[in-house]
């Protein structure tokens, strides 16, 4: 199965992407992680981005677009994958149709308020970049990762001022792709402001029945 996972920021995604993935042994491909890492490890890539995500806006097409073909031409994405967070904009799209066929877009629903509640509660590990939530999902000892025993940390681009970026950009670049999978047929929503195994149990149904 070859699914892109598309919605606001906040709407859980990631979370999402990485449970699912998980249960159906696919691997789960967010572009967002993959620049923090280049980021957090200062390759020439992260130098390039660093400070574009700080601010909330989109890393360029091509570069994106280049690492991406990149990352699904490896084996293990041959049968299947969740995009998480690509593509985010109509050229990404494009691209994207160029050299992949995609089963499904699962777009996930959700309104700002609950957006910028969830973001700026959220927290990341540093080690491993497992997610939590100070109020929905709080680790079992506060600062401090259930899996990997790392530091929680609040994301740059999890900062209010970033938080109203992210959104503008989303609604500006990315919303224009619900229309544009809607017209190929693969668009299926999914209410996101439900709790985590509410989504999944809505999307399974969708997708594996
Ligand atoms: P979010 O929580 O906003 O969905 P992500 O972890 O998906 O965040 O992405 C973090 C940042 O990485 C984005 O704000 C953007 O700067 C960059 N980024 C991630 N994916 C893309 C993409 N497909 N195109 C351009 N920039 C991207
Ligand atoms: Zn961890």
């Amino acid at each position: 199965m070859k699914l892109i996972f598309l919605g606001p920021p906040g709407a859980g995604k990631g979370t999402l992407a990485g449970l699912v993935g998980k249960q159906h042994k696919i691997p789960q491909i967010s572009t967002g992680d993959i620049f923090r890492e280049a980021v957090k490890k200062q390759t020439e890539l992260g130098l390039k981005v660093k400070s574009i995500m700080e601010r909330g806006y989109l890393v360029p097409d091509e570069l994106t677009i280049n690492l991406v073909k990149e990352r699904l031409s490896r084996e293990d994405a041959r049968k299947g994958f969740i995009l998480d967070g690509f593509p985010r904009t109509i050229p990404q799209a494009d691209a994207l149709n160029s050299f992949q066929v995609i089963n499904a877009v699962i777009n996930f629903q959700i309104n700002d308020d609950i957006v910028i509640r969830r973001l700026s509660g959220r927290r990341t590990c540093r080690s491993c970049g497992a997610i939590y939530h100070i109020e929905n999902r709080p680790p079992k000892t506060e600062g401090i990762c259930d899996n990997c025993g790392g530091e929680l940390y609040v994301r740059d681009d999890d900062r209010v001022d970033s938080i109203k970026k992210r959104i503008e950009v989303y609604k500006n670049q990315t919303e224009p792709l619900i229309q544009y999978y809607r017209e190929k047929y693969l668009l299926k929503n999914v209410d996101a402001s439900v709790s985590v195994e509410h989504s999944i149990e809505e999307m399974n149904r969708i997708l594996w029945t």
